[in-house]
């Protein structure tokens, strides 16, 4: 996590002491988790590696609505947090599934609290598109690993 980025969040975390979502997000590695719907796997993003992806100079682009809407079906949101992020912080995309035909499902890895709030104020959502190489290194690395052993332990 660069410094500025955990600055932000430490500077969040001491404006809402309250909020579990700002309060658990300074300090350690940031990944990701879901559970594939298909078959229930556990998939789990660096989300550390993904922002040095995207800052290659690549510009995000808007979350077409009816995907942000499947999206946010599917990623759990705390309420109370909404208010506390930041919109001009564009999210993560990358395809977390494949229909059947072979065309990817999009998710959102990074950013459901900022897509919940564009949505809530009907105002465009944008996110950086990782290529799906992109995505499989993101959840090649060893926190990656790591994070998706240790929630599978807690299913358990
Ligand atoms: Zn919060």
């Amino acid at each position: 996590m660069t410094l500025s980025r955990q600055r932000a969040l430490t500077l969040r975390a001491e404006a809402n002491p309250t909020c579990a979502e700002c309060v658990s997000r300074p300090g350690g590695p940031e990944v990701y988790t879901v559970t594939r719907f298909r078959d229930n796997a556990l998939l789990a993003w660096d989300i550390d590696l993904a922002v040095e992806i995207w800052s290659d100079g690549r510009i995000p682009l808007q979350v077409p609505d009816d995907v942000l809407n499947n999206i946010l079906e599917v990623n759990g949101t705390t309420p109370e947090h909404i208010d506390h992020v930041d919109l001009g912080f564009p999210g993560i995309a990358c395809a977390v599934d494949w229909t059947p035909h072979g065309n990817p499902v999009m998710g959102l890895i990074d950013g459901s609290h900022r897509a919940a709030r564009a949505r809530r104020d009907r105002v465009p959502y944008f996110a950086y598109f990782l290529t799906e190489s992109e995505s499989v290194r993101c959840q090649g690395t060893v926190g990656a690993h790591l994070c998706a052993h240790l929630e599978s332990l807690l299913k358990k």
